[in-house]
């Protein structure tokens, strides 16, 4: 007596199961074929790909907002004196006629600061360099690009 391939119980029937001809009862002959026809080719599972896909997008960050980068830092633009301050301020000094003391009494300078600046020993701090701009028509400051 054969026994079902499937379950071990009393075969009834051969039947292709997997491609082999096995005994098989009558409760397992279903998950063959019966004798005499073809071995089916095994149905093609489709894969399950993960719906979705999990390593995916990067939509997380708050790449959205950005403050504007135009806007400048509270630093203060420097005014720097310009090269050459010194020839510029005595050059424009004679051309009015004035002496040094003359100069550095309307501008409420020390004589020997404004000697100095001449000889461009000294900078003139920003105050001076305006009002040696304003009172000799010169230009001796200059905007310092930061950055
Ligand atoms: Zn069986």
């Amino acid at each position: 007596m054969e026994y079902c391939h499937v379950c071990g119980a009393p075969a009834e029937t051969e039947a292709f199961l997997e491609g082999a001809k096995v005994w098989v009862c009558g409760r397992c002959v279903k998950f063959g074929k019966a004798v005499g026809a073809k071995p089916a080719a095994r149905a093609a599972v489709p894969m399950a790909f993960p719906a979705g896909g999990g390593a995916g997008g990067r939509f997380g960050g708050s790449g959205g907002f950005r403050s504007p980068v135009a806007r400048a830092p509270a630093r203060m633009r420097t005014m720097s004196v310009v090269d050459g301050f010194g020839a510029a301020v005595k050059g424009a000094r004679e051309a009015r006629k004035l002496s040094a003391g003359d100069l550095a009494k309307k501008l409420f300078v020390n004589e020997k600061e404004l000697a100095k600046i001449e000889r461009e020993e000294l900078r003139p701090t920003e105050a001076v360099a305006k009002k040696l701009e304003r009172e000799l028509g010169i230009k001796l400051l200059g905007e310092e690009a930061d950055e």
